[in-house]
């Protein structure tokens, strides 16, 4: 969610005056930072999840669903707890960029325990609870990444109109009243963004042509208003007009950070996990209706980078350079541009734009290439936001200034460095994957996450593909059915000179540990999700190199019960045998019995959609096109677990204490 800031916002003219002034101070910040802690060593490994539901309220007489406008409501009861005592409460709440979001994570991160991956979705779906239980009847939370009908007249309540020259968006769709009100920074970073871009927000989604949808397609923006119709000038036929940072922040996702024992192990981490990227994205797609149509894609990945795009004409390279000072070739809502670890350079193959005076103070301060280029390039973005009270700051003790651009820089990876004073070490954030509609989905797919990066770093394991590739692989990713029908870039062989190579090895350890043949010179293939996910004759499959992890380490039964639970399901998704998310809508909107082939998702087949979905994710209902017929044995209190493990490490801290002993 980013910095939340307090005090007074300066607007884009004011904050223009003093962009080079943070640059400066936050780079200084930075390098304050790193010369501090860039020996901190031996953090533990912790991670947590974040998740972005949204409120909806089901009108069963007029058989529609909108969005409830009500977190500012909701908030300060949520965070109450935290409030009276942050050590001890189950789950810590922020706001989010739309008055229909609330963001829940844990209440503090999960640790190295085994058990930890038992409490995951136990503790996803008290977050839901604490929040459904502070809602009105006929209101209910739903977990999924973009609500269908988002941007269509009448699709809040309260319901508002969107007001053009004299809003923040200047949407046709998108009324102000739906950005979370009680805090500053969403209204004014829309307003900014928009400013500084000095044009409209736009993108033109393709809809995804049925047998009955209108040829040409040309939507009639009168439905928003008598002289609406005139506005929307830049929508193309055949697509589906998108106008509002709102419609792309308006989005959920879900999102898993790591905290790392270095600075090094943060880099190889980020490194490694950023050709996954997109095979997440692909294997969560749940986003396939926008503005209430079909839509080609499945995801929200461009429709974010699109809706919070400040790059000027000159900067998108449609005007020469005159007042701007580079030509970036993407949003600042992107896929990373370039590995950050020194041995990951040559994989670094597109042009990574870096402002050289801040890449310069960097060396000359000690900072190595690598990490010097992946600082200038953040920073070749201005502040787009700014607050009065925060502009002098003492750059020894304080990070605004660098923090400012390191999270508004929303890219798919984001290195966390550590708050100064804090006991928070070196973190990454893994940020593609969309939000899936049942607490058992999200935490399937952040225990794949985590018990993968797991693997990686126990067997030294190396997935880079040129960065082209990657961004190549995105694309493909937001393609609809990606997940059944493309091909995706993905490296042959992961093992490494470093990778621990056993005496007996069986078929699957062979894979994993032995390393790709010299004499082949392009190290990486198209191969489909399924063979990356699962594996086939010539590659291992992540999947297999997961579990021979799980062999290797110490689960207690119901926690291997529960992963076993969620790896199936990841293995199922990657075969296709299981359909995604965005799949399953797609077949239920096809099926509804109002459903003229038109592409157009009405009030009541979202209705039904949306309260299906709310069934599902409260066991209610089943959904066996998308979902296994299976319960976890997840729960809240591992205690019994970590007890056990704590015993275990006692006894053999004891040991060790002996055998010293004897020694002497
Ligand atoms: P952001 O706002 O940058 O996205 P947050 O500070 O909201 O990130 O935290 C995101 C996640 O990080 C949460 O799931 C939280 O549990 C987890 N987290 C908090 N502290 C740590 C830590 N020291 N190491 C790893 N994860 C952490
Ligand atoms: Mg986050
Ligand atoms: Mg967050």
């Amino acid at each position: 969610m980013g910095l939340l800031t307090q005090g007074r916002p300066l607007t884009w003219a004011e904050t223009k005056k003093y962009t080079q002034y943070t640059r400066e101070h936050g780079v200084e910040q930075f390098i304050n930072l790193y010369k501090k802690l860039k020996d901190r060593r031996n953090d533990c490994l912790k991670w947590g999840d974040e998740v972005e539901f949204i409120m909806v309220r089901f009108d069963h007489e007029k058989k529609k669903v909108q969005l409830v406008l009500k977190a500012h409501k909701l908030l300060p009861i949520l965070m109450e707890p935290e409030n009276q005592n942050c050590d001890n409460c189950t789950s810590l709440w922020r706001p989010e960029y739309t008055d229909y979001m609330i963001e829940g994570t844990p209440g503090k991160p999960y640790g190295y325990l085994p058990a930890h991956f038992n409490m995951v979705e136990a503790n996803m779906r008290l977050r839901r609870k604490q929040a459904q239980e502070l809602l009105d009847k006929d209101e209910y939370v739903i977990s999924t990444s973009n609500f269908p009908r988002n941007g269509c007249p009448d699709c809040t309540w309260p319901t508002y109109k969107s007001t053009l020259d004299t809003s923040v968006s200047n949407s046709l769709c998108f009324p102000d009243q739906v950005i979370f009100p009680d805090h500053p920074r969403f209204k004014t970073l829309t307003q900014n963004i928009r400013s500084r871009r000095d044009a409209k927000i736009a993108l033109n989604v393709p809809i995804f042509i049925d047998t009955n949808t209108p040829r040409p397609f040309i939507e009639d923006f009168s439905i928003y208003g008598d002289d609406y119709g005139a506005y929307g000038t830049a929508a193309l036929k055949d697509h589906i007009y998108l106008d509002a940072m709102g419609l792309g922040m308006g989005c959920c996702c879900l999102q898993v950070t790591f905290q790392a024992q270095s600075i090094d192990e943060a880099r190889f981490l980020y490194d490694q996990l950023t050709p996954l990227t997109p095979i997440m994205l692909a294997m969560s797609a749940s986003s396939p209706i926008w503005r209430g149509y079909l839509a080609e894609i499945d995801c929200r990945w461009n429709v974010l980078c699109a809706m919070s795009d400040d790059r000027t004409a000159e900067e998108r390279g449609f005007e020469p350079l005159k007042n701007d000072r580079f030509r970036i070739p993407k949003s600042r809502y992107s896929s990373v541009d370039c590995y950050i670890s020194p041995e990951s350079a040559k994989y670094n193959d597109i042009e990574i734009v870096q402002d050289m005076n801040v890449f310069n103070k960097l060396i000359e301060n000690g900072i190595d290439h690598l990490l010097a280029q992946h600082i200038a390039h953040l920073f070749i973005r201005d502040t787009v936001i700014l607050f009065e009270e925060k502009l002098h700051l003492d750059d020894t003790k304080d990070t605004d200034h660098f923090e400012n651009i390191n999270s508004t820089n929303w890219q798919s990876m984001r290195f966390k460095p550590p708050p100064v004073n804090s006991n928070i070490g070196w973190r990454v954030e893994f940020r593609p994957t969309e939000l899936q509609m049942t607490d058992f989905e999200n935490a399937a797919f952040v225990t794949f996450i985590v018990l993968l990066t797991r693997a990686i770093m126990t067997y030294n394991l190396n997935l880079l593909i040129p960065i082209s590739n990657v961004d190549e692989n995105m694309q493909v990713a937001q393609q609809r059915d990606a997940f059944r029908h493309q091909k995706f870039h993905f490296r042959k062989s992961l093992s490494t000179k470093q990778t621990p190579n056993t005496p007996c090895m069986n078929s699957v350890q062979k894979n994993i540990f032995q390393e790709d043949n010299p004499e082949n010179r392009c190290e990486h293939r198209l191969m489909t999700i399924n063979e990356i996910i699962n594996g086939s004759n010539e590659f291992v499959g992540l999947l297999n190199i997961v579990q021979e992890y799980l062999t290797n380490i110490e689960v207690d039964a119901d926690t291997r019960c529960t992963i076993n639970q969620y790896l199936n399901l990841i293995s199922q998704r990657a075969a296709g045998t299981l359909m995604t998310n965005a799949s399953w809508m797609r077949h239920f909107v096809a099926n509804h019995p109002s459903y003229k082939h038109d592409s157009v998702v009405t009030d009541e087949i979202a209705y039904d959609l949306l309260w299906k979905m709310k069934k599902i994710a409260n066991d209610e209902d089943h959904c066996p096109e998308v979902l296994p017929k299976m319960s976890s044995k997840t729960t809240l209190d591992v205690s019994a677990a970590i007890q056990k493990a704590n015993n275990e490490l006692e006894v053999k801290r004891s040991l060790i204490q002996q055998n010293q002993s004897l020694k002497n």
